[in-house]
């Protein structure tokens, strides 16, 4: 029997690779230039960490968790999102010595038990960003530029920007009790998880997906109409600052996210064309967060962006990637003209170029097609009678020129051929 991947993973081939390892570049000279520093924590934590952090009545902890017991009697949970653990990772390193706000952003896999569809994976890589230990409103701004400067980079044009606010403790609570009474009077024709939702968090019905669901939803009133003067003023602040840089946005009272944790400024981007899976980044303010997870009062503001989503939405849009190319081919038929292929090879190499060979001991016709398929700027023929004469070949593939040059001065040749 074949051992296949499990359901909702990916295998990243060589063919994928490049583009993933071209849009974390980007990732990271973006970091640099906001002045994030990366930091890592570990795939899994106690599972409390994330009962605690994202809420109880999430679905993520309710019933999409990676959660077992290790042999230590332990409760251990693979992390399903990466907030959490840098606030628990901040708060256990004493990062409040440090200058604040702390400025941190990670990259890696996140687990989650959801049903696999295009976009929407068990195994799914986020790269994110949180800032801890201000109110700043400008920090929100930060949080949906930085975003949009990545997408721009990566060439994307088609994403649109959320954003709303869902208030903080005082007043969503008095929005929060309002919307159930209102949902509580006709919850028979809400969907069924809808209607499981309205006691236990109602705020998820907002954004549940089904058109009937949406229609009820219609006269419902917006959260916008209950901010506090507080969190009113902070997010005319944040869209001030949006007009000011000239970042298009839609105000979407019904944006609500999937953690509990969010206080006023939420926002989420999406690309519109990419069906279901639509959102490709998102994240929002969290001042409650880090002294609910044992640290002080602390306020803090993140985003996460899906990177499947994002290279999807990158292909969707033929955006291009530069392919790996080698730069040259070592071309050798077998005896000593292997010999001296594997030390012209390794010499080549020492000086930084991706030079390939042949090791199937194959015919010229064979390399040669290697070598194109490598897209290889030129081959070195190391034939017998030449290498008694200490000379090689050299084929430029662009134009067909070939060359003769001294197996001693290949190195010193390609050189100056590149600065020339
Ligand atoms: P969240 O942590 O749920 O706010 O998600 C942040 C981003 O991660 C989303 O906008 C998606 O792009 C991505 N994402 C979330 N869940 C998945 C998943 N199961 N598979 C792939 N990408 C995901």
């Amino acid at each position: 029997m074949n051992i296949n991947r499990p359901r909702g993973t990916n295998d990243i081939l060589p063919s994928e690779s490049y583009k993933w390892q071209q849009v974390e570049a980007k990732v990271r000279d973006i970091c640099y230039r906001y002045g994030y520093q990366e930091i890592r924590t570990p795939i899994f934590e106690h599972t409390e960490l994330f009962e605690r952090g994202i809420g109880e009545t999430t679905d993520i902890v309710e019933k999409e968790m990676y959660t077992f017991v290790d042999r230590g009697d332990r409760s251990i949970t693979l992390r399903p999102e990466g907030t959490a653990p840098v606030v628990r990772a901040f708060i256990e390193n004493n990062l409040y010595a440090g200058q604040l706000p702390a400025k941190l952003y990670y990259m890696g896999p996140m687990f989650r038990y959801e049903k696999p569809q295009a976009g929407r994976y068990r195994q799914f890589t986020q790269f994110g960003v949180e800032a801890i230990g201000s109110m700043d409103p400008v920090l929100d701004v930060e949080m949906i530029t930085l975003p949009i400067e990545l997408y721009k980079a990566c060439g994307l044009a088609g994403f649109e920007v959320h954003i709303n606010s869902l208030g903080c403790p005082k007043c969503r609570s008095e929005y929060r009790n309002q919307l159930q009474a209102m949902l509580a009077a006709k919850a028979d024709q809400f969907c069924e998880s809808c209607q499981s939702r309205i006691n236990r968090n109602p705020l998820r019905v907002l954004d549940c997906k089904s058109p009937k669901c949406r229609e009820l939803l219609k006269d419902i009133p917006s959260i916008q109409d209950y901010l506090c003067p507080e969190c009113r003023e902070h997010f005319d602040q944040v869209t001030t600052s949006l007009d000011q840089l000239g970042i298009n946005y839609v105000v979407d009272p019904h944006l609500v996210r999937g953690f509990d944790y969010y206080t006023k400024t939420v926002f989420g981007i999406l690309v519109p064309t990419l069906g279901a899976q639509n959102a490709i980044g998102g994240g929002g303010r969290y001042d409650g967060l880090v002294e609910e997870i044992g640290g002080k009062s602390m306020p803090a503001v993140g985003f996460a962006v899906g990177m499947e989503r994002l290279l999807l939405a990158l292909a969707q849009e033929n955006i291009a990637f530069n392919e790996p190319k080698a730069a040259g081919y070592v071309a050798h038929f077998g005896g000593k003209t292997k010999q001296a292929a594997v030390k012209l090879v390794h010499d080549l190499r020492q000086a930084g170029l991706w030079v390939e060979m042949d090791y199937l001991d194959r015919s010229l016709k064979a390399q040669m097609k290697s070598a194109d398929k490598l897209q290889s700027q030129w081959v070195i023929m190391i034939g017998e009678d030449e290498l008694a004469q200490n000379l090689v070949k050299i084929r430029w593939m662009n134009t067909g020129n070939e060359e003769q040059v001294a197996l001693d001065q290949v190195a010193e040749y390609l050189a100056s051929k590149r600065e020339g």
